[in-house]
This record gives structure tokens, sequence and C-alpha cells, in this order.
């Protein structure tokens, strides 16, 4: 009982809007609150059930575990300056429709993670001025 309680924490935690796609590690700073001996491992091994579960999604963006409670498909875009993860609404089904490959290979769904620098990092000129 104690193990499924320990994983009722986490994604509670994961799914609570405070943490913006966590890592492990991000997930275990928050949790210690409230489960103040609970190891990374642990963590770790936990968002990995959850994921494979089906109650959170995984984001591969930075090498790093990161985990998303909305489960619909939606799209990431990471600042590769300031690295932080943001969700991007774009229709992936529609372009999933739209990917044609070679060879008779049928696509099913797109996973997309868009780089690039966010607006708070992007540089100044960039940025049209409204008052000119
Ligand atoms: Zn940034
Ligand atoms: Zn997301």
């Amino acid at each position: 009982m104690r193990h499924s309680r320990q994983r009722e924490l986490i994604l509670d935690e994961v799914r609570s809007g405070r943490l913006d796609h966590p890592t492990a590690l991000e997930v275990h700073d928050a949790v210690r609150e409230r489960l103040p001996r609970i190891s990374l491992g642990t963590v770790y091994r936990n968002l990995r059930q959850l994921v494979e579960t089906g109650e959170l999604k995984a984001v591969a963006a930075d090498g790093a575990l990161r985990v998303d409670p909305r489960l619909e498909p939606h799209a990431h875009f990471v600042c590769g300056r300031c690295g932080r993860l943001s969700d991007i609404d774009v229709d992936l089904a529609e372009l999933a429709g739209a990917v044609r490959l070679p060879g008779g290979h049928e696509v099913a769904a797109v996973e997309l993670l868009l780089t690039g620098r966010c607006a708070r990092c992007a540089p100044a000129e960039t940025t049209p001025d409204p008052h000119e």
C-alpha cells in the first residue's frame, strides 16, 4: 500500500499545475515536502511506471526524462537559452495526415518538439518596436 501511496502523491504533484513538464529531480523536490524520506530513484521509478501505464506522458527534450500530465496530443517548444519547455497548440493530426512517406509507410502519430528562443530570450532587435 505504501508504494501506491507514493505513486499517488507523485501523480498528484505533477497534476497540480505547480510544476511545468518537470524532471524527476523537480518532482522529487516537490514531493519531499510531503514525503521527506523519498529517494530520487523512487521518484524516477514511479514516474517511469506512470508513463508506462499511460497516466503521464514522457517528453524527450534535453536528454532528461520530463513528464507531462496533459495526455492529448500537443507539440512542445523548448528554448535553447533558458531551457523553458512550453506547450504549443498545433493540429498534430492534420500534420500527420500531411506527411507522405516513401515506401508505403503509414503515419499514425506525430511528436513535435520545436526549438529556438522563447519570447523572453529572443534578441531584442528581432522584436519590432511598436513605437516606431
Ligand atoms: Zn528562453
Ligand atoms: Zn506538454
